[in-house]
């Protein structure tokens, strides 16, 4: 059985030309899962999806079997600072990426958590929280998604504890979930490259987080090292995180169930050598 039999690989794939062209572009090469922007990611306004728009992207993901995509959110999107008039914007963007998933009948909503900016830590949690609270609505089928993130300037959610408290202040505790990316959880500081460090880490993030909210990945290797809070992704195989690291997620037969999304940095043209880089690791003993 090959990589992409075994694991539910996929990429961000560009809505170029409309959403639904996305599903015949991720199925070129050979993915069973991908990610979309809804929307442009550094805007506050979008085009709403129309019904045909919609039902060709539904089909097309149907027919080619694709499961567990993911909807990445807006970079705008800032849950962690309670300021009255940009609060009010990231709500209303936020209650409308969720509604734009729903319509695309997408089973995941990434999210960055946010930042502390003007806030200390702990508040920009409790602020997180409560905006999840205030934007989920009655009949929502999208689950959303907190992203582990590299820990750069005053962004939460570097550390499982965190992520934790998130979810604690969160009511519905069955529409949330956690998208763990390699890359900024290795330069949030965790060893994930060592075999050992990798089961620490993960037996970390079950007595804290718990394995049950763990969703989906974002398999991405890392320009920077270890602990250094810089969110850069690298190509596969090309950066600090490197195979060494790679393998210990795509070996672990505790996460065949997860969709695993490749970020890299070349986008669609660079997959082909991630996914060849993938291959030579894939099925090797430790
Ligand atoms: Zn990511
Ligand atoms: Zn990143």
């Amino acid at each position: 059985m090959g990589l992409l039999d075994e694991i539910i690989l996929g990429g961000h794939i560009s809505t170029a030309g409309g959403i639904y062209l996305s599903p015949e572009r991720a199925a070129q090469f050979g993915f069973r899962s991908f990610q979309i922007f809804s929307k442009n990611q550094m805007q506050w306004k979008a085009k709403p999806i129309t019904a045909d728009d919609a039902e060709k992207f539904v089909s097309g993901s149907r027919k080619r079997k694709f499961s567990k995509l993911m909807v990445h959110a807006s970079y705008l999107l800032n849950m962690g600072s309670k300021d009255g008039d940009l609060s009010q914007k990231v709500k209303d963007g936020l209650k409308e990426e969720l509604k734009r998933a729903d319509l695309l009948q997408i089973e995941y909503l990434v999210i960055h958590p946010g930042s502390a900016t003007g806030t200390n830590e702990s508040s920009a949690i409790r602020n997180i929280s409560e905006m999840i609270n205030s934007t989920f609505y009655d009949g929502m089928k999208v689950m959303l998604l907190l992203e582990t993130s590299a820990g750069q300037g005053s962004t939460v959610g570097h550390s499982f504890q965190q992520l934790a408290a998130m979810i604690d202040g969160v009511s519905e505790k069955n529409m949330i979930g956690v998208c763990f990316d390699t890359c900024h959880v290795f330069a949030a500081g965790y060893d994930i490259k060592s075999p050992s460090g990798y089961a620490e880490t993960f037996d970390q993030f079950d007595s804290t987080v718990g394995r049950h909210y763990l969703k989906g990945f974002h398999l991405n290797d890392s320009k920077k090292d270890r602990g250094s809070r810089v969110d850069r992704h690298e190509q596969i195989g090309k950066g600090l995180l490197g195979l060494e690291g790679i393998s210990n997620f795509i070996n672990d037969k505790s996460l065949r169930e997860f969709p695993m999304v490749l970020e890299t940095p070349s986008g669609e043209s660079g997959y082909p050598s991630d996914i060849k880089a993938l291959e030579s690791v894939f099925g090797k003993v430790q």
